[in-house]
Formats: structure tokens, sequence, C-alpha cells
């Protein structure tokens, strides 16, 4: 079996039409949803990630503001920052670029962010969100991944479900998320990297989740024909080519959908930071 492509960018478009289409009914109400993306320090990994940022909120006319720091800023001080930004009503979303430098540890910082100004869906109040299940807004590759699930039209129900990895930006959001449609929800198994067999658990899959960014971790022999893939981890090598968890060519003889390296989860999470900027400027409408 040769799988279909789950391309991400094609799921990304269609949300980007959506926000787009409600971003042209708020403009002309005189409204421009506002975006500060707080940098401290200057990391190289960083810059590209905020070039794509603001291309991207630009395109789909969101004010991107970024808001360096100097790279000795205090916890304290960043916190002080964070807290004018939530009084700010001139901001709509706050997305803080990681990594932060040392000394400066992220949680206390998601913590301030106010929930009804958090794009990435990081405060605990909008991951705490996410056991009850119809949130909308939440960490932006967890739903990204969600989204990708969907536009299969599978039935999920009752069918295993293998995340691999247990972060709390992906793997435990996902396995959170794939438990809210309740009784239509898939039988839930997450691996981390104490998990003994993995093997055992891959094996059984019909949907694999996988977001450890270690390539040749799964072997493609494990995939369950038929399966449904979904590609997160990804290394990206110095010869500039990138490799997911488990080998795309190979899984993709077995699999009856997959994501590709490139144009798979990638662009459906950024398409979700707008939807969720989006998101945080109607709910201060309200
Ligand atoms: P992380 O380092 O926080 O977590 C890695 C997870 O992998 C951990 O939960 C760990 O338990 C698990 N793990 C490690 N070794 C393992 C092993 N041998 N067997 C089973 N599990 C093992 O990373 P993260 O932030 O969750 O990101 C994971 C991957 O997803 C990375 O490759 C990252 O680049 C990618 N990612 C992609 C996007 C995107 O939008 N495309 C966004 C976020 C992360």
């Amino acid at each position: 079996m040769a799988a279909q492509l789950l391309d991400g960018n094609v799921v990304a478009q269609g949300i980007k039409d959506a926000v787009a289409k409600e971003i042209e009914a708020l403009k002309a109400r005189g409204i421009t949803p506002n975006l500060a993306a707080v940098q401290v320090g200057d990391n190289p990994e960083s810059k590209m990630y905020i070039g794509m940022q603001k291309k991207n909120c630009e395109s789909m006319g969101i004010t991107y503001n970024l808001r360096p720091l100097p790279t000795d800023t205090a916890e304290s001080g960043l916190i002080q920052y964070i807290e004018k930004l939530n009084e700010d009503k001139n901001v709509n979303g706050i997305i803080l670029q990681m990594p932060l430098p040392q000394g400066i540890n992220p949680r206390n910082i998601q913590r301030v962010i106010s929930p009804r100004k958090d794009i990435e869906g990081v405060n605990p109040a909008n991951m705490g969100m996410l056991f009850y299940g119809s949130q909308k807004i939440g960490p932006c590759t967890a739903l990204s991944v969600m989204e990708l699930l969907k536009s299969t039209g599978e039935n999920l129900k009752g069918r295993e479900a293998v995340v691999v990895g247990h972060s709390e930006i992906v793997g435990k959001p996902v396995a959170i998320l794939l438990l809210q449609w309740l009784m239509d929800s898939p039988t839930v198994t997450v691996c981390h990297i104490a998990t003994r067999d993995l093997e055992l658990h891959v094996r059984r899959a019909d949907i694999l989740i996988s977001a450890v960014g270690k390539p040749g971790l799964i072997k493609s022999e494990w995939i369950k024909e038929g399966s449904i893939i979904v590609l997160v981890g990804i290394k990206r090598m110095p010869d500039g080519t990138a490799h997911g968890d488990v080998d795309f060519e190979q899984a993709s003889a077995k699999a009856s959908w997959i994501t590709p390296v490139k144009g798979g989860v990638g662009p459906v999470t950024t398409a979700i930071l707008l939807r969720n900027t989006l998101e945080v400027t109607k709910r201060q409408l309200e």
C-alpha cells in the first residue's frame, strides 16, 4: 500500500483562509489584531522563527511587534515586562520566543502571560482547559496534529493511538486532545524515554504520532499496515536535510496516511498560531 500524503500545506491553507476572512471582518470594524513577540537575548535559532512568524502574521493582516530585551534581563524584569503587556490594551496576543537565557525558568514566565493573551496555549489555565475538551486555544503543535488527523476524515473511535514523546507542548497535550471526543475517542497510549518495549506499542498503533526528534528511533518494520502516521519529531542535519523519527519512504509503503517531513506539522502549527491570535482578539472584544 502506498500511503496518501497528509499534506500540511493544504491543511494550513484551509485554516489560514478561514482566519483571513475573519480578520477582514474585524478590520472592517477598525480592529487589527496586534501580536507582541518577546525575545530575550539574541539566539540565532529564534531568528529564523521570528522572521517566519512576522511574514505569516503580516500576510494575514496581523500586526507583529518584536520586543527584544537584553540577554542579561533578570527573570523578575521579564515578569514585570510581561505584566505590562498584559495590561496594554493595544496588545492582543503575546508570544514568548524560546529558548530563554539560562537563569530564566520558562514556566515562571508562561504562568504570568495572561490566559486571555496566551496565543501559544502555554499558560496553566489554558493547558487546564484541554481537559474539558472544548477549548479553542492550546499548544499550537498539539492542535496542529489534531487538525491533520481530522483532515483524513477517518473515524478514530476505539482505534489504537500511540503517542511517542511526552513533552508538555506536544506529547502530553496530544494525548489529552485525542480523548476529547469522549465516547468516540481512540484508545491512547503514551510512550516516552522510559518505555520498556517501544516496538510492542508501535506495532499495535492504528494512529502513530511520533514526537521525539531521533531519526531511526521507530523502525519501519514496526509500522502497522494501514496506519495513520503524523511525524512531529524531526531532526535537521548539518547537510540541510531533515529526518523524522521513522523513515518516511519506508513507512509510506505500509501506512494509509503519512505527513511529509517538510510541509507536514510545521505549516499547520504556524497556521494555528495565527488562529489563536484571532481567537484571543475576538475574546477580548466579547
Ligand atoms: P522534548 O525534548 O521536550 O521531548 C522529547 C520527548 O521524546 C520526551 O517526552 C521523551 O520522553 C521522548 N523520548 C526521548 N527519547 C525517547 C526514546 N528513546 N523512546 C521514546 N521516547 C523518547 O521535545 P519536544 O519539544 O516535544 O519536541 C519533540 C520533537 O518535535 C522535536 O524533534 C521537535 O523538533 C519537534 N517539534 C516540531 C514542531 C513543529 O511544529 N514542526 C513543534 C514542536 C516540536
